[in-house]
């Protein structure tokens, strides 16, 4: 008797396996979801990555906020908002996220970056 389940059962376990498929992640829950998502480490709240700043702790120590997400360093996300990052420093969430102290001077700048990040936010 032929079998033409057979081959058709072969053919679809070949395709099963994802060529050259990057698997940086490697978890089955990545699948599902569509945006990566960030937590806020002002309000704590989880938000899609583009709807908040990176603040990174660069190699050289500097604390910067990083509007590309790009930058190698240490970093932790909070919302485009002032009122988040100031939270996020004086709560010292922003500390022990970037595991450094950051002076007052440097939040001020922070905050400043902010508005201008906003700025070159309108692509
Ligand atoms: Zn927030």
């Amino acid at each position: 008797m032929a079998d033409p389940k057979r081959s058709e059962v072969i053919k679809k376990e070949s395709t099963a396996v994802p060529a050259g498929k990057k698997s940086a992640g490697h978890t089955p829950a990545e699948r599902v979801k569509k945006l990566p998502m960030r937590r806020c480490v002002g309000c704590g709240e989880s938000k899609p990555k583009k709807e908040l700043i990176r603040v990174v702790r660069t190699p050289e120590a500097d604390i910067i906020l990083d509007p590309t997400g790009k930058k190698s360093g240490r970093g932790a996300y909070v919302c485009r908002d002032k009122t988040c990052l100031r939270k996020a420093m004086k709560s010292k969430r922003l500390e022990r996220s970037l595991e450094t102290e950051i002076p007052a001077d440097i939040c001020e700048s922070l905050e400043r970056e902010l508005d201008k990040a906003d700025e070159n936010t309108e692509k």
